[in-house]
């Protein structure tokens, strides 16, 4: 079967909120676009856990304009599909969902976006894939194994079963209650002192005292070194411990495919890890290729949200405008 061959202004590379902003933004310059995710739109979001509270209020997650309500005063993952969906259509963007973009060749003014269902000319191409895809593994024996789990989504199945959270930031202190108050016996390892002073300040005592209670046992300065299928081994400060398991939960973070951007020309800076973008319009290092939302502060995922990063596509759709329709 021959591919299809489109022509288009822009490509995007990646249908999240940052993604679909860049749309927006584009659109309102008169500069056609095509979305493409390798999931549905808002990927990331429909995989984040089931009943999830942001940790924001809903206009800091609003794009193009378009006023987003919650029932509570922070909206719940059900409510922001549900945004994400009416904005994109509302603006008629052009996602191609379930698409997946292998590999962009040419070079600026000229590129060329190749998925399985075609091969799509472009001016210009946005990279907004985020790091949702990407968990930080471990690296120990076993964690290939089906119960250790990167993605908590809720706690119902894992009921009256042994379960081990890994981590010491949000998710790892929301997922370890959540199990816990399910009904599971949650031991949380962490591999510093204590638990990050990053954890949100109405969450933080009750992981504090569900501790301090006995309730959740926590090993500190401790590292997950084995997982088996009936036990984890966790080297803590007073030795080796084998404790009973049914499922681990990494809750160690994700990053960025660094690798795919660095295969399309796209440099970092050695010592930051942060990928050259020009800070006024983020076009990477490779002409013509931009870069937005969290893809701009490579490795350093904690510094770029839907709450800052639905802006750069105002600023690229700008700098495209000024390019293109010059
Ligand atoms: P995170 O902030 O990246 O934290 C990862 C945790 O895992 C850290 O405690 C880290 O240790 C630990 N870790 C990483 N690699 C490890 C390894 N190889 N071995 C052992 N431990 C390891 O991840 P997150 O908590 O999933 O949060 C990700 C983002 O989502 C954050 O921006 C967070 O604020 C956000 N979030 C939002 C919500 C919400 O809106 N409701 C909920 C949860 C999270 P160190 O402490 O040593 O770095």
């Amino acid at each position: 079967m021959t591919k299809a061959f489109t022509k288009t202004d822009v490509v995007i590379v990646g249908a999240g909120p940052t993604g679909l902003a860049c749309g927006i933004e584009l659109q309102r310059r008169g500069i056609a676009a095509i979305l493409f995710d390798k999931g549905c739109v808002v990927n990331s979001l429909y995989n984040y856990p089931t009943n999830m509270v942001f940790f924001t209020t809903p206009e800091l997650l609003e794009i193009g304009g378009i006023p987003m309500t919650s029932m509570g005063e922070k909206p719940v993952r059900a409510e922001a599909l549900k945004y994400y969906r009416r904005v994109a259509d509302h603006f008629q963007l052009d996602v191609r969902q379930y698409e997946m973009v292998d590999r962009i060749s040419g070079e600026d003014g000229n590129f060329t976006v190749h998925t399985a269902k075609g091969d799509y000319a472009a001016g210009k191409v946005i990279l907004s894939t985020g790091y949702y895809d990407r968990p930080n593994f471990l690296n120990v024996p076993g964690e290939e194994l089906p119960k250790v789990i990167h993605y908590y989504k809720e706690a119902h199945p894992y009921f009256n079963h042994d379960v081990a959270v890994i981590g010491g930031k949000n998710s790892a202190a929301i997922t370890a209650l959540e199990l816990w108050w399910t009904g599971a016996r949650v031991t949380l390892i962490h591999r510093r002192a204590a638990l990050s002073d990053s954890i949100k300040y109405w969450i933080r005592p009750n992981i504090d005292n569900r501790i301090r209670n006995g309730e959740i046992t926590a090993h500190f300065n401790s590292s997950l070194k084995q997982v088996t299928p009936q036990s984890i081994i966790v080297e803590t400060p007073n030795g080796e411990l084998t404790i009973g398991n049914d499922f681990v939960f990494a809750m160690t973070g994700y990053r960025p495919d660094t690798e795919f951007l660095a295969a399309h020309g796209i440099t970092f800076d050695p010592d930051t890890q942060r990928p050259y973008t020009n800070p006024d319009t983020l076009e990477s290092a490779r002409k013509g290729l931009y870069l937005a939302g969290v893809l701009v502060a490579g490795m350093h995922t904690n510094e770029i949200f839907i709450e800052n990063g639905r802006f750069h596509g105002g600023l690229i759709a700008e700098a495209i405008a000024a390019r293109l329709l010059a």
